[in-house]
């Protein structure tokens, strides 16, 4: 694609970034047929080769307008686009130089603005996030059906259970996931300690970034993940490997070292960090590890997060983990589609976002599983939302 970028940005490192990505783009289309918003709306700019050009127009022109930004809020960072292009279009890191440009197109409206800034001040902070959903609860008979749905329940907190085995690990706590389903860690920390582990955390780590890059605040994300760094990089020399059981949060982690590349004090420290985080199914299978199944489920429908399949290429694991436990994998159609959480998308999107849910259980549900299995709390809490079967964290179903 032949492409000028606007003088302000063509000689940054992003703009350079964001040349090269569009150059590799051969407008095949080949993407659109696993986007799932372009296969709901049926509209090529709701599909990734459209917004590939609307991206193109942003950065030659230096500014956004706003169709573009309603096109790119209407993405859900998926990444089901990235599995299927031939070509190798990188067009995640693409959209995060698009999603900052499309800032400067302006107001999205006042009530989506405050919704905007409420979420970027709030979710990403465990204790403002706590307060806010303890006090929804009080009045969740109060709310609108669609906010009572998202709100996650406010669960108890449960310690790490301590041990002293000298095989240290560190297990990412992320934000929503304290608040929402701190179970998940504690349940991970019994399995591993029961193995020879001893799973520690890290008091001071924060949001991973990831809520502050989607909503195009760069800067934010930025400061977010220097701050975790400073909190993460003096440990890792103690650790046999940083676990994360959020694949959204581990994404990110893993991204650090591109995402903070061109910052001289934070590079090197940014690589060896994501290159010491593992999504806690790939660290079992390298461990060779051996789990059995809950006496009460049998069935299990399971769901690839797509911050697991796209974002972090990782398949089959999780699937061979649990049928080795003994466990039986029901048949999902169209597996590598949305379930339509994304993160802040089930809130700033809701009715896409609850079409690609509705779809997303039918597909679950087809083969009568006794339990919905998943490995990212967004995931888990948003289908939970609208489930007539128990959704959990996989690392839950091991015994
Ligand atoms: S992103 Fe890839 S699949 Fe989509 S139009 Fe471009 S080259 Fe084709
Ligand atoms: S990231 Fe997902 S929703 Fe966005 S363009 Fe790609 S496939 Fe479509």
């Amino acid at each position: 694609m032949q492409t000028e970028l606007h003088p302000s940005i063509a000689d940054t490192h992003s703009g350079r970034r964001a040349q090269e990505i569009l150059r590799s783009c051969v407008h095949c289309g080949f993407c659109n047929a696993t986007c799932p918003t372009y296969l709901a709306t049926g509209d090529e700019l709701d599909g990734p080769r459209g917004r590939i050009y609307l991206m193109k127009e942003m950065l030659e022109a230096g500014e956004a307008n706003a169709v573009a930004q309603n096109h790119l809020d209407r993405c859900l960072t998926c990444r089901a686009c990235e599995t299927t292009c031939p070509s190798g279009v990188a067009y995640g890191e693409l959209l995060e130089v698009g999603r900052s440009l499309a800032e400067s197109a302006g107001s999205r409206g006042f009530v989506t603005d405050v919704i905007r800034r409420w979420l970027k001040a709030v979710v990403p902070d465990v204790r403002a996030f706590r307060r806010w959903a303890t006090l929804g609860g009080w009045v969740r008979w109060l709310l609108p059906v669609r906010l009572r749905r998202q709100l996650p329940e406010v669960a108890e907190l449960r310690p790490i259970v301590g041990s002293t085995h000298e095989r240290k690990l560190l297990v990412l706590e992320g934000c929503v996931q304290q608040v929402a389903t701190p179970t998940v860690n504690a349940a991970l920390a019994e399995r591993l300690g029961e193995r020879g582990f001893q799973v520690l955390t890290a008091a001071g780590e924060a949001c991973c970034g990831s809520l502050n890059l989607h909503l195009g605040d760069e800067g934010g994300a930025r400061a977010q993940m220097r701050h975790n760094v400073d909190v993460l990089w003096p440990l890792l020399g103690e650790l046999d490997a940083v676990l994360s059981t959020a694949s959204g949060c581990g994404v990110t982690y893993k991204d650090y070292g591109r995402l903070l590349a061109d910052d001289a004090d934070y590079a090197d420290k940014a690589a060896a960090l994501s290159a010491k985080v593992l999504d806690v199914a790939e660290f079992c299978e390298r461990e060779e590890l051996q789990f059995d199944r809950a006496a009460d489920v049998e069935r299990v429908a399971w769901q690839a997060p797509c911050t697991l399949q796209h974002g972090q290429q990782v398949n089959g694991t999780v699937e061979r983990l649990l049928e080795r436990a003994g466990y039986a994998l029901v048949d999902v159609a169209d597996g590598h589609l949305c379930c339509g959480s994304a993160g802040t998308y089930s809130v700033l999107q809701p009715d896409l976002s609850e079409r690609l849910r509705d779809a997303k259980l039918n597909a679950l549900c087809a083969n009568t599983p006794d339990v919905i299995a998943t490995a990212n709390v967004g995931c888990q809490t948003h289908l939970a939302s609208a489930s007539g079967i128990p959704v959990r964290h996989w690392v839950e179903l091991l015994r």
